[in-house]
C-alpha cells in the first residue's frame, strides 16, 4: 500500500525555522509513577542545570491513585512544572497536554522510567543543529543498544507492531514507539492540536502529521535499559494499537490531519 502525501505537503509551507538548542520543556508523562518519577526528576534536573540556559520540567499528572503529584510537586523550585489531567486519559493525551504547555523552543517528552537514558538528548540536539525538526530514539537500528530486553509479550509486540506500521501507517521508520521525542516546540504544537489518539499509538498518529507537514525527522539509535513498571496491557493496549492503526488511516482519508 503506497501512501500519498504530496497532495498536502504541496499545501504547507515547511517552516523550517532554526531554532536556539539551550532552553528546552521536557515533558514527563506520569501514571501511578511514585516508584520511577523521583530517581527521573533528580537525573533529568541535573541534566538540564548542566546542558541548558533555561528549562522547565512538565510532568503530566494522568490521574495517579499515588503520590506521583506530590512527588513531582517537591521539585517546583527546580523547574518542575505539574500539569494535571482529571480523568485517566493516557499517555498521548498526557504528551499533548505537556506540549501543548510548553514555553521553550525545543520539547522532548521521556517516560517516567527513564528507559532511554537523559544523556542521549546531547546527541539529539546534534540533529537539531544540522537541521532536523523532529528526532525520535529507536530500539531497532544496528547501532541501538538494547541492554535489558523487554518480558516476552512486549518482545512481541515490539516485533510485530513495526511490521504493521510499516504496512499500514509509515514506511519508514524501524521504531515508531520509544518514550523519547525531541520536536521543534511550534512545529510540535501544530501536530498535537491534529493529534486524535490518546492512548500508546498517539506516536505513530504524531508521525504521520508530522511527515505530512514536511518535517524532517531523523530516527537516532540510542541506547534502552528496560524498566519495570510498564503500565502497557497485553490485551487491551495491542488490541487498542491495531485498531488504531486502521483508523489512522480512516482519519487520514476523511480529511482529518489535512494541513
Ligand atoms: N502513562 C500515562 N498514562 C497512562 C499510562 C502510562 O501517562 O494511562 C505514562 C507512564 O507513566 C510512563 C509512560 O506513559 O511515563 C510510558 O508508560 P510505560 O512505562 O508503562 O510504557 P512502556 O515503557 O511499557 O512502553
Ligand atoms: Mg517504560
Amino acid at each position: 500500500m503506497k501512501i500519498k502525501f504530496s497532495r498536502v505537503m504541496a499545501s504547507v509551507p515547511i517552516n523550517r525555522i532554526s531554532v536556539p538548542i539551550d532552553r528546552i520543556s521536557v515533558v514527563i508523562p506520569a501514571y501511578n509513577e511514585e516508584k520511577r518519577l523521583e530517581k527521573t526528576l533528580v537525573k533529568v534536573i541535573r541534566f538540564c542545570k548542566r546542558k541548558f540556559k533555561n528549562y522547565e520540567i512538565i510532568v503530566v499528572n494522568d490521574c495517579s491513585k499515588d503520590k506521583t503529584a506530590s512527588i513531582a510537586f517537591g521539585y517546583k523550585k527546580e523547574g518542575v512544572r505539574l500539569i494535571s489531567n482529571k480523568a485517566n486519559k493516557g499517555k498521548g493525551y498526557s504528551v499533548k497536554n505537556g506540549i501543548m504547555h510548553a514555553k521553550y523552543p525545543l520539547v522532548l517528552f521521556s517516560d517516567s522510567d527513564l528507559a532511554t537514558p537523559i544523556d542521549e538528548l546531547t546527541k539529539f540536539l546534534d540533529y537539531i543543529k544540522q537541521g532536523f525538526d523532529v528526532v525520535i530514539a529507536s530500539r531497532r537500528m544496528k547501532q541501538s543498544n538494547v541492554k535489558t530486553k523487554q518480558p516476552f509479550f512486549r518482545q512481541l509486540l515490539g516485533k510485530t507492531f513495526p511490521l504493521l506500521v510499516n504496512i499500514i501507517a509509515l514506511p519508514d521508520f524501524k521504531d515508531t514507539q520509544c518514550g523519547f521525542k525531541l520536536f521543534k516546540t511550534s512545529l510540535a504544537k501544530k501536530i498535537v492540536k491534529l493529534q486524535t489518539f490518546e492512548r500508546f499509538s498517539f506516536d505513530v498518529e504524531l508521525l504521520f502529521i508530522a511527515k505530512k507537514m514536511g518535517a524532517k525527522i531523523k530516527e537516532a539509535p540510542v541506547t534502552w535499559i528496560d524498566q519495570e513498571g510498564s503500565k502497557v496491557h497485553p490485551i487491551k493496549d495491542s488490541y487498542r494499537m491495531l485498531r488504531d492503526l486502521v483508523m489512522l488511516r480512516i482519519n487520514n482519508i476523511n480529511g482529518k490531519y489535512y494541513v
